[in-house]
């Protein structure tokens, strides 16, 4: 038997990416050694476009536990410098508290629901590729045993053993000397604020609840979630005790050295599970390539850099939503050439920007009096409402463009936020993308440009929906938006001339392939 897909490593993206296949037509196998869902603790949260990319696939109210559709978060840090969202008109910094524990639950609930197999227990420990596919030695509950995949995709972590047997490099840096303590808490009622819900340290001062907070000798970070309190401490230049857990009685003297005042910690409540965790040093890397013939890397198996501001789930399900829809397509027989290899040069350049924007807030962080200087210096630029929109837009990933051709200022840029007024109602543009197909969007409510945009897609109607409908605020007159919501052709005319209907076609061919009835179409 040959599987379509094998993934490795049932981690969020591993289930993501299995989510995305599924949508796409395709069924994934996932493999995972372990044999249990995970206890351990690792994000606290989502951060930025993410939060958007799950609403699109109707993950986002499961996540949030409520109907309400997701908005922009008021406020944000960077490098421990506050963010002032609101005082933007587009603010496109999402957010969503929620452990990865759940995240991870929320998704192999679905892919399971999408038909996904998940074998826990086991392990990929070795490959061979040819032409044809890829064989796949595996370790399971009942021996060793091997399996034949067309592609396989290594969504198993930043130690790939993927990534390692397909020799492709992980070059970047490795910090040490930095050490950090985080756990699960209590703290003494008194010492809340009831404005602002931060914690008011005797002998220091107030701190504000979920920020990063640099003292001279480290960081500090208070965080009240539902699920549990949690306190973290970040020192340097120590010896770091490799991750041995830390005791409550480590954490208290760390906060006594980064605050120079004592925090009466108390241990947490509850069932937990709680994390204590100690993390020394760090890496940031970067794989030399994403692709080797018919195997893919996706997630921490192709990058890993600090978890500062919380950038590696926006990373990593942002690259599996860019994957599934092409891997499907290659896979059923629509996919034009080339199609699969813009994974690697539309998600590197967003892997380059998550390093170079958590290495810029390590050095903000990092002790000493320049560090001061140049925080008082940046103090003074996130004064300006420019800043603070450039900083947002990089972390949360909206300044993303790829190269998709076409000179609308919103091709190749993230679908807009749009309320369509349809014939049945209004309805979220998110909502419409739930079953991730590539729409054709006829915005204006007149008859004659639906009859143009269906004509232009003779031969796509296999692939691509149209759907017409008017925005509810300023929009194009068309818009093709792809799977991963990605605008790859756009229009402010309302009547399609022939230019524009050229620009289309070949729009739908460079991102669906050639059209059906065509010697290389899909066929149906
Ligand atoms: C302390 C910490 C805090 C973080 N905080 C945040 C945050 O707040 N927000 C955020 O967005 N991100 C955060 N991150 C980053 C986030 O946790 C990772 O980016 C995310 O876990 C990557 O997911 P993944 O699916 O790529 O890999 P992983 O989560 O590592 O999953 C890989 C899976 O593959 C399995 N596997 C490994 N090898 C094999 C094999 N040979 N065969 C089969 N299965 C295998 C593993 O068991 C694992 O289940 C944090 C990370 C850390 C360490």
């Amino acid at each position: 038997m040959t599987v379509d897909v094998l993934i490795a490593g049932a981690g969020p993206n591993g289930l993501m990416l299995a989510c995305e296949l599924s949508l796409g037509g395709v069924r994934p196998i996932v493999l995972e050694r372990l044999p249990d869902n995970t206890k351990e603790n690792r994000a606290n949260g989502l951060v930025g476009q993410v939060v958007r990319a799950l609403d699109r696939r109707g993950l986002y109210e499961r996540l949030s536990g409520g109907a309400e559709p997701p908005r922009p978060s008021p406020a944000f840090v960077f490098g421990a410098l506050p963010l002032e969202l609101s005082r933007l008109d587009d603010n496109p910094m999402y957010g969503l508290a929620v452990p990865q524990r759940r995240v991870e639950q929320v998704l192999e609930e679905r892919a399971r629901e999408l038909g996904v197999e998940i074998l826990r227990g086991h392990e990929l420990t070795g490959l061979a590729q040819d032409e044809d596919g890829v064989t796949v030695e595996i370790a399971g509950p009942e021996g060793p045993y091997t399996l034949r995949t067309r592609f396989l995709v290594g969504a198993d972590g930043g130690h790939s053993r993927v990534r390692k047997l397909c020799g492709i490099g992980f070059p970047g840096v490795t910090r040490d000397g930095s050490v950090s303590i985080g756990a699960h808490v209590t703290v003494p009622a008194e010492l809340v604020d009831a404005a602002t819900g931060g914690l008011n340290v005797p002998g220091y001062g107030l701190i504000p609840p979920f920020m990063h907070h640099r003292t001279d000798h480290g960081l500090f970070v208070y965080a009240p979630f539902p699920t549990g309190t949690l306190v973290n401490t970040t020192e340097w230049n120590r010896d770091g005790g490799g991750d041995r857990p830390p005791t409550l009685d480590e954490l208290r003297e760390s906060v006594r050295r980064v605050l120079g005042a004592d925090l009466p910690l108390g241990p947490p409540e509850g069932d937990g599970p709680h994390l204590l965790r100690r993390l020394s040093g760090g890496n940031t890397r970067l794989a030399e390539r994403f692709r080797d013939r018919r195997v893919l890397l996706a997630g921490d198996a192709a990058h890993v850099h600090s978890a500062i501001g919380g950038p590696g789930l926006n990373l990593g399900l942002q690259d599996v939503v860019n994957l599934g829809w092409k891997l499907a397509a290659e896979i059923r027989g629509w996919a034009p050439p080339g199609l699969l290899d813009t994974y690697e040069t539309e998600r590197r350049p967003a892997a380059e920007r998550v390093v170079m924007h958590t290495q810029a807030q390590s050095a903000l962080i990092a002790p000493g009096p320049e560090v001061t200087a140049l925080r008082v210096l940046f103090t003074e630029l996130l004064r300006d409402e420019r800043t603070i929109k450039h900083i947002a837009d990089m972390m949360s990933g909206a300044d993303i463009r790829y190269d998709l051709g076409g000179d609308h200022p919103l091709a190749g840029r993230p679908a807009p936020d749009l309320t369509l007024e349809t014939e049945t109602g209004p309805v979220r543009l998110a909502e419409l993308t739930r079953a991730a197909r590539p729409l054709l969007l006829n915005l204006t409510p007149d008859a004659a440009p639906a009859a143009a945009l269906d004509g232009a897609l003779e031969g796509w109607r296999d692939r691509v929906d149209l759907v017409t409908g008017k925005a509810d605020r300023d929009a194009p007159a068309a818009l093709l938006v792809r799977p991963d919501c990605y605008v790859a052709w756009a229009s402010d005319s309302p009547r399609l001339d022939e230019k524009e209907r050229d620009a289309l076609r070949a729009a739908l061919t460079a991102a669906f392939g050639a059209p059906s009835g065509t010697s290389s179409g899909a066929g149906g």
